[in-house]
């Protein structure tokens, strides 16, 4: 069993955008949300955007068409799938919603390698869709001043390495980009890794925070500079190192010759590499 668990944030983590941003520009509600949102908690406009959109006749086949066509972050299916085949467990923690996370992740056959998603209640009400907060802040406030009202992804992450530990998963990856990942980055021990998303707010703050993080700082760009860092990390920590040999050696061996194919065809070889440089590019993508 592998003691490794990936968390992984949601929105310009896995997914290229914002989804809830996403959704409103997309189905044309943009100037009623900004209207509105010094008035309220983004997650309770959010709750009430989508009833204007339903009241404007939208469906909810409207809003799954557009989740489909959210950008992903490039080569985040292949990493996804790679770090579950090397025996991590993957979990979402996001503080977009269950509705908009797990029509994308559906969209593109993700969903299976997904033990647990965290977020705020999204479903189906009469054909309305309906956004509850994570934490209800009226009866039960989570009390954290780093985070948003509806959801604090730090009390989150203690409940999750809690009850990891009693199963013997020792080390956790977080991968994430906004200030909500601030908080359950602070959470993560000696052992664990942070992954921030180069120039965005939780890289900010780690860099200027840097005696508060315990955990291992490994920055990314973008989906390729996490996915290299997945196959040797993952590799040295999994428990499933004979089944992950192979994988790693033939990674490797892709992305040398792929660098060297590339050099040829710079310098002038670039006839007979052409076709080579474009067969190995889909190779290290299907990888
Ligand atoms: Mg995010
Ligand atoms: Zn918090």
């Amino acid at each position: 069993m592998a003691n490794i668990v990936v968390l992984f944030d949601f929105d310009k983590t896995i997914i290229h955008c914002d989804s809830d941003n996403w959704v409103v520009d997309e189905l044309g509600v943009t100037n009623l949300f900004n209207e509105l949102l010094p008035t309220m908690p983004w997650n309770t406009l959010m709750d009430k955007t989508m009833k204007e959109l339903h009241s404007q006749g939208r469906t909810i086949q409207d809003i799954v068409e557009c989740l489909n066509h959210a950008p992903l972050i490039p080569q985040i299916i292949s990493t996804i799938k790679s770090a579950h085949a090397l025996g991590c467990e993957l979990r979402i923690v996001s503080d977009a919603n269950l509705f908009f996370i797990e029509t994308i992740l559906k969209h593109h056959g993700l969903t299976d390698y997904f033990s647990e998603i965290n977020t705020n209640p999204g479903f189906v009400d009469k054909g309305k869709l309906r956004i509850f907060p994570h934490h209800d802040f009226i009866s039960s406030p989570h009390g954290c001043d780093l985070c948003p009202p509806n959801m604090c992804k730090g009390v989150v992450i203690e409940r999750i390495r809690a009850s990891a530990f009693t199963e013997g998963k020792k080390r956790f990856f977080y991968l994430g980009d906004g200030k909500g990942d601030f908080c359950p980055s602070l959470k993560l021990g000696e052992k664990d890794l942070v992954l921030p998303r180069k120039n965005y707010p939780l890289w900010e703050l780690i860099c200027n925070n840097p005696s508060l993080i315990k955990a291992g700082v490994h920055e990314w760009s973008d989906g390729k500079s996490y996915k290299g860092f997945f196959f040797t990390r993952s590799m040295k920590l999994s428990s499933k190192k004979p089944a992950a040999m192979p994988i790693l050696l033939l990674h490797s061996l892709v992305i040398a010759s792929s660098r060297l194919f590339q050099y040829l065809a710079m310098n002038n070889f670039h006839k007979p590499f052409k076709f080579l440089v474009s067969a190995y590019d889909q190779l290290k993508n299907w990888l």
